[in-house]
């Protein structure tokens, strides 16, 4: 028995690649694997209407929201956001964790050669991301960096920037912040359909499949569409409003990876939807925090309980080496994948939608006589 913590690509449910198992030489008939369909089909027509279908039940996305199906991975749209829907105007970043940062970053670096202007509203990264950037009326101490004050959003700035989920650090946001008026702009990677969220209070949301959706190589834009670009900007290919008029086969999409994505979605709403499955990735994760919070041994880097992520558990000994030699006994274990990232270090166990509940009791079960073995000489 392997348990894949991986934090994506990460762990698809077992039914999905069953049934891709099953269809993989024959899809429905056709005599052809869906890798070898064409995109202008009528097979693969009806797997991306159905899978866009689906994923617009499962998210109640409102009828003017466009549903796109791109490649490029989320760090795509770090550039492509700007660049649609920013030029002329401002652009607000939050920066909770490694991916916010990275989002500004490159935001930053598209302003040299396109009109806008990217402004970072406040950044954790002092502590190591180990909190969210908070939204007061005032802060108390003008230097503070991990507070905004919101009066200082210009209302016609384009979009507020957030992370949903901080894949890295293991923070989340779960009550939307407030960005005075301005539109949001949401990255939910890890935790799109792992979290209820309301698609009418975001411009755009988009996700990289490979941590709740499948493969790796399917990027989801959600895009209202009064925010599509009204002229043509700089390429075909990163212009939402060519790749929404041509209902994502400007070029040749991902066919498998959306195939996948439209098989993960079947089976998201066969274990009751969105809401059913929050409550169980709550439940999983409590079962981890409770432990860790009891524990002498082991520690959560997340500064606020309140914050913490259930797709993303990371957790500490304390000591490098026992984190170390606990990674390599989870390994042989069959506990895969649990190691931190390098620029946070410890380990970190990623629950995502697919990953069971049975999963996390064992992983408690493991810390338990890994701590008995371990127990700290003072
Ligand atoms: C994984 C991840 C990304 C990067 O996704 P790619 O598809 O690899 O570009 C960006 N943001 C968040 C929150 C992520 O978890």
């Amino acid at each position: 028995m392997v348990y894949n913590f991986a934090a994506g690509p990460s762990v698809l449910p077992k039914e999905v690649l069953l049934k891709a198992q099953d269809e993989l030489l024959d899809y429905a008939g056709s005599g052809m694997s869906v890798m070898e369909l064409t995109h202008r089909g009528s097979e693969f027509s009806s797997i991306l209407s159905k899978a866009e279908a689906t994923l617009r039940e499962l998210m109640s996305i409102p009828d003017h929201y466009k549903v796109l199906f791109l490649q490029g991975g989320a760090s795509t749209q770090f550039t492509m956001i700007p660049l649609n829907l920013a030029v002329g105007k401002k652009a607000y970043y939050i920066e909770s964790g490694s991916f916010g940062k990275k989002a500004y970053t490159e935001a930053v670096k598209l302003s040299k050669v396109i009109d806008f202007e990217p402004i970072s509203l406040g950044s954790t990264e002092k502590t190591k991301f180990d909190r969210l950037v908070k939204a007061v009326g005032k802060k108390e101490n003008p230097h503070d960096e991990c507070a905004y004050e919101i009066n200082e959003i210009d209302p016609d700035a384009a979009y507020v920037h957030i992370t949903l989920n901080n894949t890295i650090e293991g923070t989340a946001i779960y009550d939307l912040p407030d960005a005075h008026g301005v539109p949001l702009v949401g990255d939910m990677s890890s935790d799109i359909l792992a979290v209820d969220y309301d698609v009418s209070k975001f411009a755009l949301i988009y996700a990289g499949a490979q941590k709740n959706i499948g493969p790796a190589g399917v990027t989801v834009v959600i895009i209202r569409e009064d925010f599509l670009p009204k002229k043509e900007i700089l390429s075909s290919m990163l212009d939402y409003r060519v790749l929404s008029e041509n209902d994502s086969l400007y070029n040749t999409p991902p066919t498998f990876g959306i195939y996948m994505a439209g098989l993960v979605f079947d089976w998201v709403k066969a274990q009751g939807g969105v809401k059913a499955l929050e409550a169980k990735n709550r439940k999983k994760a409590a079962l981890l925090y409770d432990f860790i919070d009891q524990s002498e041994f082991y520690q959560s880097p997340v500064k606020n309980k309140a914050e913490r992520s259930i797709c993303n558990v990371p957790f500490t000994t304390g000591d490098q080496s026992f984190d170390q030699a606990f990674i390599a006994f989870a390994d042989e274990k069959g506990f895969k994948n649990i190691k931190g990232h390098r620029s946070v270090g410890g380990m970190r166990a990623s629950i995502y939608n697919a990953f069971p509940y049975e999963g996390v009791l064992e992983l408690v079960e493991l810390m338990k006589t890994f701590e008995k073995e371990h127990t700290k000489h003072e």
